[in-house]
C-alpha cells in the first residue's frame, strides 16, 4: 500500500452548472423525510495500489457508471458512516464528531482489508460538501443534514481471493426530518431466528453487508407486529444486543435513583458515537451508566418487578427512540406504562440541544463548518 501523507490529497472544486433553483430547493427541505433528497454536490476521491488516494473533486451529484464486473456487485466489500451537520439557532452550520466518524471508518477499512483514509481528509471533505452546499442544511428542531461517506471496491473482475485493487470514496449528503415519529415508543420483535453479528464477523464494522443479511429479520419483526428488531448474542441468543441499527440503553429506577446500562462492546455490536455521547453525557447530569450485559431473562423479569423502567433505542438517524413494548418467540411485555419515559426525552433533548446549539459544549463535539 503506497503511503499517502494528507497534505498530497486534495479536491478540485467543479461547481454544478444546474442547481436545483432557490423555490424548488425550499419546497424539497419542508418535509424531506429521511434520504429521499439530495443536494447539488457530492464528493469523490480514488485510490489505486500505484497512486493512493488521488482525483478528490467535488463535482456536480450524478450517477457513476461502472463495468458489470466490477467487485463491489459481487462480494460487497463497501462500508459506510453517518453523520449530521445542523443549522443552529444562531446561524452557524456545524456538524457532530466528524472525528469520531473519521476514527470508526478507518477501524472499518482495516477489518474489510481496504485503504484507511487520513482523518483529516475524511473530515476535510465533508466540510468541503457542507460549506458548498450548505443552504441544503434544513432550518428548524429535528431537522439536519445527513452526511453519507462511504468506500467501494471499484476493481473489475470476478476473482476473490484478495481484496480489490481499487476504490472509489465519495460522500453526498441528504436534507433529513426526524427519523422516527416524535411522541411515540416503538415496538420490538426479539429475533431467534436470525442473528446479525457473530464473533470475529463485522458486527463492529459499519458495512452494507451488515444490512443485507439483517432485512428479512426486519421484515420478520414488522409481520409479527413490530417495528424494529432486537439482536441477541449469536451463540447463546440470550444476550442483548442492538436494536434494528441503533444501540441500546436500559433505565433503572427513577428520578433522582435512575441509572443506565448499556450493553458492552463484545465485537459484535457496532460502536455508536451516539452511544458513546450519551455514556459521556449521562453522568453531567447525575445519570450513573455502566457498560455491562443484559439477559433477555433480565429485561423481562426487571420490567416485571419494575426495577426497569425505560428502554431506548440511540443513533445518529433519530438520536434517541424510547421503546415501549418487547415481542418475542415465547411472548412478550410492556415496559413501564409503554410511553416515553423521563429519562429517555430528558437525555434525547440534552443531547438536542448540544447539536443545535441551545447548551454548551464542554465536550468538544461541535465542529463549526460556517
Ligand atoms: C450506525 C449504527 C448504530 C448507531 O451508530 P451511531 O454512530 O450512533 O449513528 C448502531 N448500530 C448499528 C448496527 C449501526 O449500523
Amino acid at each position: 500500500m503506497t503511503a499517502n501523507l494528507d497534505t498530497e490529497i486534495q479536491f478540485e472544486i467543479h461547481p454544478s452548472q444546474a442547481r436545483v433553483p432557490a423555490a424548488e430547493r425550499a419546497r424539497r427541505l419542508e418535509a424531506p423525510g429521511f434520504g429521499q433528497v439530495f443536494t447539488d454536490h457530492m464528493i469523490t476521491l480514488r485510490w489505486t495500489e500505484e497512486r493512493g488516494w488521488h482525483d478528490g473533486k467535488l463535482e456536480p451529484y450524478g450517477p457513476f457508471t461502472l463495468d458489470p464486473a466490477t467487485a463491489v456487485f459481487h462480494y460487497g466489500q463497501e462500508l459506510f458512516e453517518g453523520l449530521k451537520a445542523y443549522r443552529q439557532a444562531s446561524g452557524s452550520i456545524v456538524m457532530f464528531r466528524p472525528r469520531s466518524n473519521a476514527a470508526r471508518f478507518n477501524s472499518s477499512c482495516r477489518r474489510m482489508a481496504m485503504p484507511e483514509l487520513p482523518e483529516d481528509a475524511f473530515v476535510r471533505a465533508l466540510e468541503l460538501l457542507v460549506t458548498q452546499d450548505r443552504d441544503w442544511v434544513p432550518e428548524g428542531e429535528g431537522k439536519s443534514l445527513y452526511l453519507r461517506p462511504f468506500v467501494i471496491a471499484t476493481q473489475q473482475g470476478l476473482g476473490v481471493n484478495r481484496p480489490s485493487t481499487e476504490y472509489l470514496f465519495c460522500v453526498i449528503a441528504s436534507p433529513a426530518a426526524s427519523y422516527f415519529g416524535e411522541g411515540k415508543t416503538v415496538k420490538v420483535w426479539m429475533s431467534e431466528d436470525y442473528t446479525r453479528a457473530a464473533p470475529g464477523g463485522t458486527g463492529a464494522v459499519k458495512c452494507g453487508g451488515n444490512y443485507a443479511s439483517s432485512f428479512a429479520a426486519q421484515q420478520q419483526a414488522v409481520d409479527k407486529g413490530c417495528d424494529q428488531v432486537v439482536w441477541l448474542d449469536a451463540a447463546t441468543r440470550e444476550w442483548v444486543e442492538e436494536m434494528g441499527s441503533n444501540n441500546l440503553y436500559f433505565v433503572y429506577g427513577s428520578g433522582t435513583s435512575a441509572r443506565l446500562i448499556t450493553p458492552e462492546l463484545t465485537g459484535s455490536l457496532l460502536p455508536g458515537i451516539t452511544r458513546d455521547s450519551l455514556l459521556r453525557l449521562a453522568p453531567t447530569l447525575g445519570i450513573p451508566v455502566e457498560e455491562g450485559r443484559i439477559s433477555v431473562t433480565q429485561w423481562r423479569r426487571d420490567c416485571a418487578s419494575g426495577e426497569l423502567t425505560e428502554v431506548f433505542g440511540c443513533g445518529t438517524a433519530a438520536v434517541v427512540t424510547p421503546i415501549g413494548a418487547v415481542d418475542g418467540a415465547s411472548g412478550g411485555w410492556t415496559i413501564g406504562d409503554g410511553t416515553p419515559g423521563p429519562v429517555t426525552q430528558r437525555l434525547k433533548s440534552e443531547l438536542i440541544d448540544i447539536q443545535y446549539g441551545h447548551k454548551p459544549d464542554p465536550f468538544g463535539w461541535i465542529y463549526k463548518v460556517a
